[in-house]
């Protein structure tokens, strides 16, 4: 039995919140402004979005007024039926995710009828400047990354980044069939360019980030797509890649990323080849 929850809101800046919300302890972002409020991901179902609704209202004093989704992974984009009524927006991909087997296994895994899941009313390609209540809230899309959907949240005036799971810190950044490995770093880059020393990066899992390490997060990242390639290069396979390579995340970490490495490394020519002694 999956359990739900949804912990209380706490400042990471100035009327600027963060609330983690299981199974998935993914972090629940609340901008408050003067009229209002703007939620950044919605939870893991429609009950507990509306959870995460209630508490916001209950906590900031204002209505929620807009919300916003990070990307389509089950722990920040089923919740969204929940806040049914309050403009939502999200990465113009997201809708389609729903009718895929990825979305359909989660849901089933979490009890949730996908048919009652929501998608954004408003959608975009790059960016959108969005209204928390009378406070300007950037969202940016750099490109695929940890999916294709990702987009982060720039607070200007508060100096925060929510980067939905582009960044963790609770563990090692999540390596899944839908992510685009090569692509990744670029996409952190995005990121990386808006930040100075006192920027406050909120990772989608785990507790906040500074910068430095933000940029090491994302030289680990790269670093996993290098040494593929170098593996490949060396003619080694992918059933022996772990085993050859030096990696910057654990076991299993590198172990979900290298059937994306491999496939993205094929797809771009390099396979590994047998190399003949020389004669
Ligand atoms: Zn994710």
């Amino acid at each position: 039995m999956t359990r739900f929850s949804v912990g209380t809101f706490s400042p990471v800046a100035d009327g600027v919140f963060v609330a983690v919300a299981e199974p998935a302890a993914v972090n629940i972002g609340l901008v408050v402004g003067p009229s209002g409020a703007l939620v950044i991901d919605t939870g893991s179902s429609p009950a507990q979005g509306a959870e995460i609704r209630a508490s916001a209202e209950a906590f900031a004093g204002v209505p929620v007024v807009g919300v916003l989704v990070t990307h389509w992974h089950y722990d920040h984009f089923f919740g969204l039926a929940g806040l049914a009524g309050v403009p939502s927006w999200g990465h113009e991909g997201l809708a389609s995710w729903l009718g895929r087997p990825e979305a359909a296994e989660a849901a089933a895994e979490l009890g949730v009828d996908v048919a009652e899941l929501g998608t954004p009313v408003h959608t975009f390609s790059l960016a959108r400047v969005l209204d928390a209540g009378g406070r300007r809230v950037e969202a940016l899309h750099f490109g695929p990354g940890h999916t294709d959907t990702d987009v982060m949240a720039y607070v200007p005036g508060a100096n925060v980044i929510f980067t939905g799971d582009l960044l963790e810190s609770a563990g090692p950044p999540s390596f899944g069939p839908d992510s685009h490995l090569k692509d990744w770093p670029s996409a952190v880059d995005g990121i990386l360019g808006l930040v100075d020393e006192d920027t406050v990066l909120v990772p989608g899992h785990g507790p906040v980030m500074d910068r430095m390490a933000g940029f090491q997060q994302r030289a680990e990242i790269s670093a996993v797509y290098g040494q593929a390639e170098y593996l490949v290069r060396q003619g080694v396979r992918q059933e022996q890649a772990y085993e050859r390579g030096e990696w910057p995340f654990d076991e299993a970490t590198v172990r979900a990323a290298l059937p994306l490495a491999y496939a993205e490394l094929a797809a771009a020519g390099l396979v590994p080849r047998t190399q003949l002694p020389l004669v």
